[in-house]
């Protein structure tokens, strides 16, 4: 049986709503499933407080994952099983979401300048209800009005790193994503290493009170798996592994279950639900 650790859905950019992304899951054969949106714990809470929660057929692994901040790489926190009531880790994700908002209307703004006609409005009813507006939200819309094929595009020409509208938002500090997670009884892990681009920050990062290490990833070939695993041995941490599924069609992998890793790993996050 197969397992999957790192998806996303409509509460962030993700195309499935939760309850899709589960029956998906389902119908895949998934036997562990995470969810874990950017810097939102909203898809589990709508799941759990519409009687959605699902507790036959799968195992649903509660997580999250957070943009962390540092100056010049990407980094990525997975955070699995946290409870998603703990009040100062819901404080700190509310200050985030507030800043996406803030962000959002400066690229809107940005690409206006530019000569891009999108409008805030067009941008919020492809985005579904998220909860965590992205740029990837943008890069939809941008496709959409015909300016690119593909969100990659969009990324690579305006909105990407250092493009003309990129703005950047507020992020957590790595150490602080860590405790956050921790203090919310969960366990931190790092996401795709590989896109850190630094494997000596990536060292420095499992020194920092992290448990995980997602080394399984559609983006590691065998000798960055096999580098990660043993990293991950190196530093006594757990194993971890996701396709990072949004359903998006031009972004691999495109469908559930094409990238999974082996149910040996995932138990090992998993924690039976205390209450229903
Ligand atoms: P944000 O969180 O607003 O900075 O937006 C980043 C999101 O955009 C990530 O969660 C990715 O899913 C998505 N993304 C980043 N780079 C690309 C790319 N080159 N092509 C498509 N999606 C991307
Ligand atoms: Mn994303
Ligand atoms: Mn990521
Ligand atoms: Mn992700």
């Amino acid at each position: 049986m197969a397992s999957d650790l790192h998806t996303h859905t409509t509460y962030s950019d993700g195309r499935l709503a939760p309850e899709e992304l589960i029956a998906a899951a389902k119908k895949v054969g998934l036997s562990y499933l995470a969810i874990t949106d950017h810097d939102t714990v909203e898809g589990i809470s709508h799941l759990y407080e519409n009687g959605l929660y699902p507790t036959r057929g799968i195992r649903l692994i509660p997580g999250i994952e957070f943009s962390a901040h540092h100056p010049s790489n990407e980094v990525h926190i997975l955070g699995y099983n946290i409870d998603i009531y703990h009040a100062p880790m819901l404080e700190r994700l509310n200050d985030i979401t507030e800043a996406r908002w803030t962000r959002f209307s400066e690229i809107i703004e940005k690409l206006n300048a530019l000569g891009y006609e999108i409008s805030e409005t067009e941008v919020l009813l492809l985005a579904d209800g998220s909860k965590s507006i992205s740029r990837s939200h943008i890069g939809r819309a941008l496709v959409k009005r015909g300016y690119f094929d593909t969100i990659g595009a969009a990324f690579d020409a305006l909105i990407g790193y250092g493009k003309p509208a990129y703005v950047e938002h507020y992020r957590l500090e790595i150490d602080e994503c860590i405790n956050l997670i921790k203090s919310a009884g969960g366990i931190p892990v790092l996401a795709h290493p590989i896109l850190v681009e630094d494997d000596a920050l990536v060292e420095r990062i499992c020194r920092m009170g992290i448990e995980g290490i997602e080394v399984f990833y559609p983006k590691h070939d065998a000798e960055a798996t096999k580098r990660y695993l043993a990293m991950a041995e190196r530093h006594g941490l757990l194993v971890s592994g996701g396709s990072d599924f949004h359903g998006i069609p031009t972004r691999l992998p495109q469908n559930l279950g094409d990238f999974t890793i082996e149910d040996k790993w995932a138990e090992k996050f998993y924690r039976p639900v205390q209450k229903l």
